[in-house]
């Protein structure tokens, strides 16, 4: 969980120096994915591998589309360019170089959207899974089991 806390140290503060909040929040929700063993392709059509195109998101496909797909997934988001553009970026880029973003109400609604579709779409999965739930039992040996320090040592 390390890669966790180093991530949420670094929201913190870049909150406390006064970027968009929700903006952050997104960065967050987008970086926690490989946290969470999630991987959507964003460096590529994650249906044909091109590089190059005009590219929507979708959960369904889990990663980008580009143009040439857009038949081939009825389920994509149908998002506008520049939010595709920031999910790519929020995924990939590195935190301690972020800029000043400035990102319209609009582009974030749009945003949040697809980052809420996503999750949704693998949390199930995720919670279904064997690892969430040896977690989970570890979480409880943890919180109710922690051996008592023997006085005296
Ligand atoms: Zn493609």
């Amino acid at each position: 969980m390390n890669r966790f806390i180093i991530l949420f140290y670094q929201i913190i503060h870049h909150i406390d120096e006064g970027y968009d909040p929700q903006v952050l929040t997104q960065i967050f929700e987008m970086k926690m994915l490989s946290v969470l063993g999630l991987y959507p392709t964003m460096d590529r059509c994650a249906i044909c591998g091109q590089p190059e195109g005009r590219f929507d998101f979708s959960a369904y496909t889990n990663g980008i589309v580009c143009h040439r797909c857009f038949e081939r997934d009825k389920y994509r988001l149908h998002l506008t360019e520049k939010s595709v553009k920031l999910l790519r970026l929020f995924y990939i880029f590195q935190l301690d170089r972020l800029g000043n973003i400035d990102v319209k109400q609009e582009t974030k609604d749009e945003i949040q959207r697809a980052i809420d579709t996503y999750y949704e779409q693998y949390s199930g999965l995720y919670l279904k899974s064997k690892k969430f739930l040896n977690n989970m039992k570890n979480w409880d040996d943890v919180l109710k089991d922690r051996p008592k320090k023997e006085d005296g040592d």
